[in-house]
């Protein structure tokens, strides 16, 4: 017997197919959540699938290493690819559907044409990785209108790239609804990612700082601190933890990723990333 309560989602491969298992659904008056993923699921992933179901009634999870949004010395090759058991990672929580398409299916021959996202896109993440938000705003958009969903499911953990997306969503008129969903963390206050399984035993242990370091600027912040004044110490401490290379450790506008004019005034969110050996690992709290 099965220990778990649902049966594998069954797997797409192609847009034709999924497409068509969306227009049964539509037909018995079901509702859709999307969650586009790239796959190597944890607990962060299994939530958005949750909050998926408790407001649509049919989850369509998507995995697909996109391509388009590595550059050439980055990861793509390396990302860890573990479909079978994200299957069952998925079944656990009653996911119906993944849309598991080939680079082939997603950019086939003669492909010419990429979106290139600028307003939340400028900076932070783009001052690092020029090519990321472009990749990644082109296969979303690929995907939501592969899907046509009533809501798609994003994380907080990558914050940027949710205020991308809801930008995007926008600008291009595509009729889905972007849900942020909160960061879901380790015990130790590391945000999972599955970026996570490459830290050595060694850099795992070092790497909740990025949180905690954080969460006492925000304090110190909330106290009344000048942001700079509070952010100083955090990129000490992350530093003498073991990071080797902090790319950034800012304090931005919540909504608009603008440089704060008026903290008294302003939502805030503090955003890091930075590099700990081998592995890149970015993270954000609300200040
Ligand atoms: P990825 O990890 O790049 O496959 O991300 C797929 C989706 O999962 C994105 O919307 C991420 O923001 C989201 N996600 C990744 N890690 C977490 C986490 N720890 N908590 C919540 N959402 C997450």
């Amino acid at each position: 017997m099965s220990a778990n309560p649902h049966p594998r989602p069954s797997v797409a491969h192609s847009i034709a197919a999924l497409r068509e298992t969306v227009r049964q659904w539509r037909r018995a008056g079901e509702s859709v959540a999307m969650v586009p993923t790239m796959g190597a699921l944890h607990q962060g992933h299994l939530d958005l699938v949750r909050a998926g179901l408790a407001r649509r009634d049919r989850v369509v999870v998507s995995i697909f290493v996109n391509p388009a949004q590595f550059a050439p010395h980055e990861d793509f090759d390396a990302y860890p690819r573990t479909l079978d058991s994200d299957l069952d990672k998925l079944a656990g929580v009653g996911a119906d559907v993944v849309f598991a398409p080939s680079a082939r299916e997603m950019y086939p021959e003669g492909f010419a044409t990429r979106i290139v996202p600028e307003g939340a896109a400028l900076g932070l993440e783009t001052d690092f990785r020029p090519h990321f938000f472009g990749g990644v705003a082109t296969v979303v958009a690929k995907l939501l209108l592969a899907c046509l969903a009533d809501d798609a499911m994003f994380g907080e953990k990558d914050y940027q790239q949710l205020a991308v997306v809801r930008q995007l969503v926008r600008d291009l008129n595509i009729p889905t609804e972007i849900v942020g969903c909160p960061t879901t963390r380790e015990a130790d206050g590391l945000a999972m990612s599955s970026r996570n399984a490459y830290l050595t035993a060694a850099e795992r242990a070092a790497a909740p700082v990025l949180h905690a370091a954080m969460q006492d600027a925000a304090r110190a912040i909330r106290g009344g601190a000048m942001i700079e004044v509070a952010l100083a110490p955090a990129r000490e401490r992350i530093l003498a933890a073991g990071f080797r290379d902090l790319n950034y450790l800012v304090v931005r506008h919540a909504v608009t990723l603008a440089e704060v004019k008026d903290p008294a005034s302003e939502p805030m969110r503090m955003l890091v990333a930075a590099w700990i050996g081998k592995t890149r690992l970015i993270d954000n709290i609300a200040v």
